[in-house]
């Protein structure tokens, strides 16, 4: 038994958004299944750029030790000219979780991953892998699905988490599809050079921008943004020969780190996409959080942070004092102005970065966003 309001919580989906609530939830004594449709339970390979708030929210549910443990704190972010690696400037970055914690972390996304799943497993949960929903019915004071193994789960409330193609999303019939922004990423990780001793930023190049964060003591993501190419580039495969095609005319350590990719080089082409559930993110007793409600390009790396808040708060909201039916709509009052503020200020460095105009000012707007980010999530 617990005092909790709700005792019982279904979970779909057991990326950054489903691990998190799922750990905070039964740290709290409710009781989570949590489905999750991959067979197996590990993260993609690229890196990560996590953020203090993010860190402060991992924090939260007791796994930071062991993040910092494997990742590479730093707080400094270095502007670059893209020709030669010369310095343009370097900006001491705001630490949203609290002077406590540094500003930023990168991350290999396997070792996160990793990192939750066993959180969740240790703490408890009733992990279904390779598992959805195929139905939902509500019953008003608590929620029945039926799972694709057979089973049925009666919960208090249901939670999609299921990321940005959210199927939970359309179940509930909300009509909200991702749109895609108009450029597209390139990214690889890659040995860490020597010099690397923070995130870097390349522009003036011939594409949007380049960049890299260190992620380990002896890796790195480096990442390519340009415009969106044939959909037959999206996907994840041998493809070092393509990048170092298209990330010609970036020196520094952006040129150092093409120079050594080798042409089978496991490289992810995506284009960005965005999505905002404006209406709300619930119906009845059920709800989506993270990417399923809100996903921003990555042009402010908030994404995961913005997941894992939406996570830790709404744990603690469901576990206080009010009924489910008062904290779903003041749970997303309390976040919709947040995510929309992050999202809406990506999308407007996206927009620079493809149609420059003479008022753009991403320092500016980067530096604003951060300082509000260290306002309580
Ligand atoms: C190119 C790119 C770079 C980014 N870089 C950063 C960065 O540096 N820093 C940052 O903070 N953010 C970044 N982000 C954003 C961040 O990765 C996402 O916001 C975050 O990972 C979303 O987490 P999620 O758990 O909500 O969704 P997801 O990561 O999509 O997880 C959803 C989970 O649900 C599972 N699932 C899907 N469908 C179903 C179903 N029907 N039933 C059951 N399970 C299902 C999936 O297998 C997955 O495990 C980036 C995003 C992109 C696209």
């Amino acid at each position: 038994m617990t005092d909790a309001r709700v005792s019982r919580v279904l979970v779909v989906g057991g990326g950054i958004t489903g691990s998190v609530l799922s750990l905070a939830l039964a740290q709290r004594g409710v009781d989570v299944v949590l489905a999750e449709i991959r067979p197996e339970w590990t993260g993609a390979g690229h890196g990560i750029t996590i953020q203090g708030n993010a860190l402060k929210a991992f924090r939260a549910v007791g796994v930071l030790d062991e993040l910092m443990a494997h990742g590479v704190p730093f707080d400094l972010l270095r502007l670059k000219n893209a020709a030669d690696g010369s310095v343009i400037a370097e900006f001491p970055t705001p630490r949203t979780g609290g002077e406590d914690l540094p500003a930023t972390m990168g991350a290999l996304r396997s070792d996160l991953a990793g990192i939750l799943a066993r959180a969740v497993i240790a703490v408890g949960v009733d992990v279904r892998l390779g598992t959805t929903v195929s139905d939902i019915t509500d019953l008003g004071d608590a929620v029945t699905a039926t799972l694709s193994d057979g089973s049925t789960v009666t919960a208090d409330l249901l939670v999609g988490a299921d990321g940005i193609r959210s199927q939970v999303r359309s179940m509930l019939g909300i009509e909200t599809v991702p749109q895609p922004v108009g450029m597209g990423i390139w990214r690889v990780v890659a040995p860490r050079p020597a010099a690397m001793d923070c995130a870097e930023v390349y522009y003036n190049g011939p594409k949007y921008k380049a960049g890299y964060s260190p992620i380990s003591a002896d890796l790195c993501y480096a990442y390519l943004l340009e415009g969106n190419l044939d959909r037959a580039h999206v996907g994840e495969y041998p493809g070092g020969k393509v990048l170092k095609e298209r990330s010609e005319g970036y020196g520094g350590i952006w040129g150092e780190i093409r120079d050594g990719l080798a042409d089978d080089a496991v490289v992810n082409y995506q284009w960005i996409e965005s999505v905002l559930v404006q209406d709300p993110w619930y119906r009845g007793r059920s709800l989506v959080i993270g990417d399923a409600a809100h996903a921003c390009p990555p042009l402010i790396a908030q994404g995961a942070a913005m997941c894992a808040e939406d996570a830790v708060v709404l744990a603690e909201m469901l576990t206080g004092d009010d009924p489910v039916e008062s904290v779903l709509p003041a749970f997303m009052a309390r976040r919709f102005p947040r995510v929309r503020m992050v999202l809406d200020n990506s999308l407007q460095l996206a927009r620079w970065e493809m149609s420059p105009t003479p008022d753009a000012d991403p320092g500016r707007i980067m530096g604003e966003t951060l300082q509000a980010l260290k306002a309580p999530a």
